[in-house]
């Protein structure tokens, strides 16, 4: 708690040895580093969302090992990604907010003087600092806080991008050794990607060809054919039509 440079010494010494009916002479100030740990805390908030929005961008379309417009791709939909961490732009003036907002509210319905904390009794010019009395304007969402998380974001991206790439190439590495012994026997061979991308495999059939996909359960396999020719009609009344068809090549 720091202590305003007061005209009249003894009271300021009056006051820091009890505890003063009106709060203690603070200035409105945030404490040092107040700032720098509410910008970290948004930076690693914003590093891990934006990883795992990397890995699942990579899962969902980068396939196995991308290329550069794959990865551009990926960071392009991890940027977009970042829309979601923007209501967290009011923490981007928490110092402010915490420590100058909020105790001059206070103040204000008190009727105290808003930088002090004395009783103002209605004079518009505090006697014990000498500030205006009239109360602090509230806090509003400004471009300030704004580009302060703009600041944190675009390292942030840059970060998150790297170590998602780092982490999906170090995952695909793992398989190409895991799957050694398979394809020697030339043996198709699959696993899920690893965390926080489980819902993508990555696979290798048996002419070695590495591949990644999505949701491969839900997917269809491509090469399958019905046994019976005339059921690869689809749509409303495929079986009667087929019935049909093959009532009239009897
Ligand atoms: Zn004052």
């Amino acid at each position: 708690m720091e202590h305003a440079t007061n005209s009249t010494e003894d009271v300021q010494a009056t006051n820091a040895t009890r505890a003063s009916p009106w709060g203690g002479l603070d200035q409105l100030r945030a404490p040092s580093g107040a700032n720098s740990l509410a910008f970290a805390t948004l930076f690693a908030i914003s590093v891990a969302f934006l990883f795992v929005a990397y890995c699942l961008s990579r899962a969902l379309f980068g396939g196995f090992g991308a290329g550069p417009g794959a990865l551009a791709a990926c960071v392009a939909s991890t940027a977009a990604a970042s829309i979601f961490l923007w209501w967290l732009v009011p923490f981007a003036d928490f110092a402010e907010i915490f420590w100058l907002h909020l105790p001059a509210d206070r103040r204000a319905r008190e009727a105290r003087c808003p930088y002090c904390g004395y009783p103002h009794e209605s004079r518009t010019t505090c006697t014990e600092c000498g500030e205006s009395t009239a109360p602090l304007p509230a806090w509003a969402l400004s471009s300030r806080p704004v580009k302060r998380l703009a600041w944190i974001l675009v390292p942030a991206l840059v970060i998150a991008s790297i170590a998602g790439e780092a982490w999906c190439r170090l995952d695909e590495s793992r398989f190409v050794e895991e799957s050694a012994a398979a394809r020697a026997r030339r043996d198709p061979y699959t696993r899920p990607r690893s965390f926080p991308a489980s819902f993508a495999k990555l696979s290798v059939d048996r002419d070695g060809r590495f591949d990644s996909a999505p949701w491969t359960e839900l997917g269809r396999e491509r090469d399958w054919q019905p046994a019976d020719g005339s059921r690869l009609e689809r749509g409303l009344g495929w079986k009667e039509r087929a019935d049909a068809k093959a009532n009239a090549t009897k």
